[in-house]
């Protein structure tokens, strides 16, 4: 029976994938006309001034995060093929950062007193009012935490793992580090910490702090947790390879009631096969410390563009072409869960999603992932196939490294899930920290990695791949 299924099923996903062949040169001229309409014509520059001089840090909840999904909502419905904008309501939870947090070292017998460059993580709890004071220890790894054991109770632990230079990818170093962040607080929470400090995920060494979630599991009371800077994680750590240190930490942090908010989805309808859903997203909730420029206003105004470029160029899809700006992805992740139930619910089918949500930087590649392991393999095939298409603007591989948080919900249903990945050197710099600004994107890159995408977009809803 079981084979039976498989013959089946695998027939089933050749019809559904029929390999059409590639007409190479017919595409080399339209994808040119692509580039040419994106780098041209393309409105993503001015959208992301709005989103991030106008509008700035857009954190789940807040008035600017209100304010920018009006303003997203009334820009896609400026776009003249565009069939259908809508809001996608979903609970998101309410947290502030509350008044700016202070972190010193305090009577060092090196140093004496010194101010951290600081900023409390996302879901962190306040310290009480006068702040507090504790001894740290320093760990690399949440495993450092466990076997430290009921040592950890009523100190600072500092995790200082620094991410991994060697990497070419970024986001692999990030990948590798990020434990620390994400998890590390809610070890030390368990274990009856005072607080946690963790050394900033960025490979620059510099003053800058970067924030981020931090999660506590459900009966966990949350803890004090900051980021502090590279510059001062090295400080703190060279000061204790010889002397104990205590530092002070003041947090006036709250996590209030869950908030309405909307997921913004803008269409345009399928000539062919309307019920068949490529999604582009980006998020557009973004960090409260920055203007939200690379992470990730520039996946934002890159999925934007998609539905822009195929208007101005009146390209009719075969396909319906959704973009979808997600709510909530650095705090909770709930307007990708939220969009990713309704779906089921609706039994709406997507052919693909595409995610940009690595910054708006030279466009390189995209990876593949997800989908349906039958299929799978000969899709992600049929993909490789278009790194010719598309290398003479500078994409030159189709991999097979992950894809994005906000669509990673629909997973489950076995949607082919597609990472759009510009180049990841300076990515790190600027994520999650104060100098994420619009100054800090380039018109051109931006605009190339929009016309990479919708060159993309173009050839999945043209080949249904
Ligand atoms: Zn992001």
């Amino acid at each position: 029976m079981k084979i039976i299924l498989t013959v089946a099923s695998l027939l089933v996903s050749c019809l559904v994938f029929a390999q059409v062949p590639f007409d190479t040169d017919k595409d080399a001229l339209t994808i040119r006309s692509i580039f040419d309409t994106g780098l041209a014509k393309g409105d993503g520059y001015q959208w992301l001034h709005t989103l991030t001089k106008g509008i700035g840090g857009r954190l789940a909840g807040s008035p600017n995060g209100a304010a920018a999904i009006e303003y997203c909502r009334q820009m896609l419905d400026t776009i003249s093929m565009v069939d259908t904008v809508f809001l996608q309501p979903v609970l998101v939870p309410h947290w502030e950062r509350g008044e700016a947090e202070q972190v010193r070292i305090v009577n060092s017998a090196q140093i004496g007193t010194q101010d951290l460059h600081a900023f409390a993580l996302g879901g962190s709890a306040a310290t009480p009012q006068q702040g507090l004071v504790g001894e740290v220890i320093e760990v690399k790894s949440l495993a450092d935490v466990q076997a430290l054991g009921d040592k950890v109770k009523g100190k600072i632990i500092f995790f200082n793992r620094p991410m991994d230079p060697l990497q070419i990818n970024t986001f692999n170093a990030y990948g590798n580090a990020v434990d620390q962040r994400a998890s590390g607080p809610n070890e030390c929470a368990k274990l009856g910490a005072l607080a946690a400090v963790v050394r900033s995920m960025t490979l620059s060494l510099d003053e800058f702090p970067h924030t981020g979630g931090t999660r506590f599991e459900e009966g966990v009371k949350p803890i004090p947790a900051v980021a502090i800077s590279t510059s001062d994680a090295e400080l703190l750590s060279t000061l204790l390879s010889t002397a104990p240190q205590r530092i002070f930490i003041k947090t006036s942090c709250q996590r209030l009631a869950d908030k309405l908010s909307y997921n913004v989805v803008a269409q345009i309808n399928g000539t062919v096969e309307p019920d068949r859903i490529i999604v582009v997203g980006g998020h557009l909730d973004s960090w409260d410390v920055n203007e939200g420029a690379h992470d990730d206003g520039a996946g934002v105004v890159h999925s934007m563009e998609v539905l822009n470029i195929f208007s101005k160029m009146g390209i009719r899809p075969k396909h319906t072409i959704r973009c979808v700006l997600f709510a909530n992805e650095e705090n909770g992740l709930a307007g990708g869960k939220e969009y990713a139930k309704l779906a089921l619910e609706k039994g709406e089918k997507h052919l693909v999603a595409l995610e940009s949500d690595s910054g708006g930087f030279t466009p390189r590649g995209f990876s593949i992932d997800g989908g349906d392991e039958t299929t799978f393999l000969a899709r992600y095939k049929r993909f490789k196939l278009l790194e010719a298409i598309l290398s003479p603007y500078g994409i030159d591989f189709v991999s097979k490294e992950g894809s994005g948080a906000d669509i990673s919900p629909l997973r489950p249903q076995k949607v082919l899930l597609i990472g759009f990945r510009p180049d990841s050197q300076r990515y790190f710099d600027y994520h999650h920290a104060a100098s994420d600004t619009f100054d800090k994107v380039n018109k051109r890159e931006l605009l190339m990695g929009a016309s990479a995408i919708t060159s993309l977009i173009y050839l999945i809803d043209k080949y249904t791949l």
